[in-house]
């Protein structure tokens, strides 16, 4: 591995950007911004959260008029946990034997590291891009934080969007993401005292329990997440991946009182080919109709609380979905370099899990998720990286994106 490629992990390791506590990369952030200045980028800082921002980063092509690249990555890492688990210091990187080991080398420090390299050396040799190269340098990634959506909101548009967050190598798309607050609330509140009447022949007072109502909703989430698992499918996605999970719930106040209000907190997954203001509709719809045929929930309706842009600031966390562009003059570029370096078909698939490749997709950027690491490595005691992992990613980014800057491609 190049000394370089490895002093770059070392830099980006050795800043402590756990997430949670979170709110601590602006040093890091400071760092990157300096580097991609001194390659020539014109860069933007959009304040996030206290000592957290994100970076967008533009190199001006020759010329205004060709395909843009928009390429993304994450600089907080997931939380180590007890340190004293770890064989090897966290925030150092450690070579033992074929890897590399530290916190973030898989999930996505390798990538970014990767990045920041191959960008120095298309500088060093003199090249410059004929379209704009985007580099969104983002945080709250681990947390549900939408700093790739502010950074879109706040950035270009462009014609191929590339994320290289964990994904061994495979081209990836994922499902989605989104996370709702359920809530039955009485109009009324009742005293313990009051059950009799409310529950039994001639009582004559119109109540409910909301923590009872609720065990109706929860009832109604797995008929739907059933008829889901029965009807939907997409190609590379396991069946029955459509899931709500009532993850959380919240109710009562007291034992001398009838609860009057409760609270589920679910998790819902959805396919690649599916928008979440869909998936929303689709659930609000069906809990409405379950409540429309309730005598009392008729008159004490449901409300919904969906999403969110942190799960520490707000309980609430969006990870749009994306379809891989395989149509995409981008992504047969991409194959070809693959082939080139690895002597075979580039893999692809649909992501076992969540990155903000989404957000570059609901902001109309056909989207490919495409690094180097291991899943299993990303938040892992120990996490590590073979070099010739690293290396050979490199290789395909160099190669990729030495053509693009070329001839970029719609
Ligand atoms: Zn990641």
């Amino acid at each position: 591995m190049e000394k370089r490629h490895l002093d770059l992990l070392e830099l980006l390791v050795k800043y402590n950007t756990e997430s949670p506590p979170a709110r601590n990369t602006d040093p890091l952030q400071d760092e990157i911004e300096a580097l991609l200045k001194d390659l020539g980028f014109e860069t933007t800082r959009i304040p996030l959260y206290e000592n957290d921002s994100v970076i967008n980063a533009i190199l001006k092509g020759t010329d205004s008029d060709a395909p843009k690249l928009i390429i993304n990555g994450h600089v907080d890492v997931a939380n180590v946990g007890d340190d004293r688990e770890w064989q090897y210091p966290p925030f150092e990187v450690t070579q033992v034997d074929d890897y590399l080991y530290g916190r973030g080398v898989s999930d996505m420090k390798g990538g970014f590291a990767t990045l920041l390299y191959t960008l120095e050396k298309l500088q060093e040799e003199g090249l410059r891009p004929k379209g704009d190269i985007i580099v969104q340098s983002v945080v709250g990634e681990e947390v549900g934080e939408a700093g790739t959506k502010v950074a879109c909101e706040h950035g270009p548009k462009a014609d191929l969007g590339l994320v290289l967050d964990t994904s061994e190598q495979m081209a990836l798309g994922q499902g989605g993401v989104i996370t709702g607050w359920v809530t039955v609330q009485s109009k009324t509140t009742i005293h313990d005292g009051a059950r009799q009447q409310m529950v039994h022949a001639g009582g004559g007072l119109f109540g409910a329990s909301a923590i009872e109502k609720m065990t109706k909703v929860i009832a109604s989430l797995r008929e739907l997440e059933q008829h889901w698992a029965v009807m939907k499918s997409y190609p590379d996605m396991p069946s029955g991946s459509t899931t709500i999970n009532p993850a959380y719930i919240e109710g009562g106040r007291h034992p001398a009182f009838i609860a009057d209000e409760c609270k589920l907190w679910f998790t819902v997954h959805y396919l690649p080919n599916e928008h979440y203001n869909d998936v929303v509709r689709e659930i609000e719809d069906h809990l409405n109709k379950m409540a429309e045929a309730d005598i009392w929930l008729r008159e004490n309706p449901l409300k919904f609380e969906w999403g969110g842009t942190s799960m520490i600031e707000d309980k609430g966390e969006i990870f749009p979905s994306f379809t891989l562009p395989k149509a995409h003059q981008g992504y047969a570029l991409l194959e070809d370099v693959y082939k080139e370096v690895h002597g075979d078909k580039l893999p692809s698939g649909m992501s076992t899990t969540v990155t903000d490749g989404g957000w570059l997709e609901d902001f109309g950027v056909p989207t490919i998720l495409f690094g180097p690491g291991k899943l299993t490595e990303a938040h892992s005691v120990d996490e590590k990286i073979e070099i010739k992992d690293l290396e050979s990613f490199e290789q395909v980014l160099y190669g990729f994106l030495k053509r693009w800057y070329q001839a970029p491609v719609k």
